[in-house]
């Protein structure tokens, strides 16, 4: 595994053309633009993961933004959410930089990957039930391939596609945990799920989402990893079953 792995599945990521609504969205929105990006090059179909392909964290979100990833052709990168989420990451340390802009800005994620349930921008930013599920195999195999120890999944819909990702892998027994911001579930083998408020321009406007919040967040990633690791580096293996949910007072 590793970075060829990587690329190969982000061209056939890329390549992808199973959901008819979603790429003659995509195409128009390329080429009809938003008035301030007339000038800009949109990048106008399905948007590949980004990122560490061996990162112990992989963030789940819900789908490219019209003018945001499907015009730079990069995740979260060139529009609200995606500086709201670049910002937290920077200050949590999976990122060398705060600021994202365009796929040329030097940024690079470090142990940190981030993909999407639905890969390419679909009108009103809802997918349909059938197109999440057409998505779902690039979603199993970027799992596959990063073998994440801490998926966090951002909104309710990234929040039950990951959780259903887990439950088929059987790294979650038990109740199906409902979502909530700062909800938290034990996976099987030290793995964990943590849901969180997407940083969408709705919840961050509002301040249903704070940068507090959000930064409660990475912070919890990062100990729970540091955990995982310290665990590991004591010669003790984790082979705890999954099923445990918690919502940590800390949140
Ligand atoms: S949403 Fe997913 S399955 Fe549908 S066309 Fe885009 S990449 Fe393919």
């Amino acid at each position: 595994m590793g970075l060829n792995h990587w690329n190969l599945l982000n061209r056939d990521i890329t390549a992808c053309a199973s959901c008819p609504r979603l790429v003659a969205h995509c195409h128009e929105i390329a080429s009809t633009k938003k008035k301030a990006f007339r000038h800009f090059n949109y990048w106008g179909r399905s948007v590949p993961n980004f990122g560490d392909p061996q990162a112990k964290l992989l963030i789940v979100g819900l789908a490219p933004g019209a003018h945001g990833a499907n015009r730079t052709g990069r995740m979260f990168t060139g529009d609200r959410s995606g500086e709201w989420l670049y910002r937290a990451l920077f200050r949590a340390g999976f990122s060398n930089q705060a600021d994202s802009t365009s796929c040329e800005d030097g940024l690079e994620l470090r142990d940190c990957a981030i993909t999407a349930i639905c890969h390419c921008a679909p009108p009103g930013n809802k997918p349909s039930r059938t197109e999440i599920s057409q998505c779902e195999p690039w979603l199993r195999k970027t799992i596959d391939l990063v073998d994440p120890q801490l998926v966090l999944a951002l909104g309710q819909i990234a929040w039950k596609g990951a959780l259903d990702e887990c439950l088929k892998r059987g790294w979650y027994e038990g109740r199906r945990p409902k979502f909530a911001h700062g909800v938290q579930a034990r996976l099987t083998n030290g793995r964990w799920l943590i849901g969180s408020y997407h940083p969408s321009q709705q919840n961050t406007f509002t301040g249903k989402l704070t940068e507090s919040m959000f930064d409660d967040i990475f912070n919890r990633a990062n100990r729970l990893l540091r955990r995982a690791d310290s665990t590991r580096s004591a010669g003790s293996s984790l082979t705890s079953h999954g099923g445990e949910l918690q919502w940590p007072s800390y949140c």
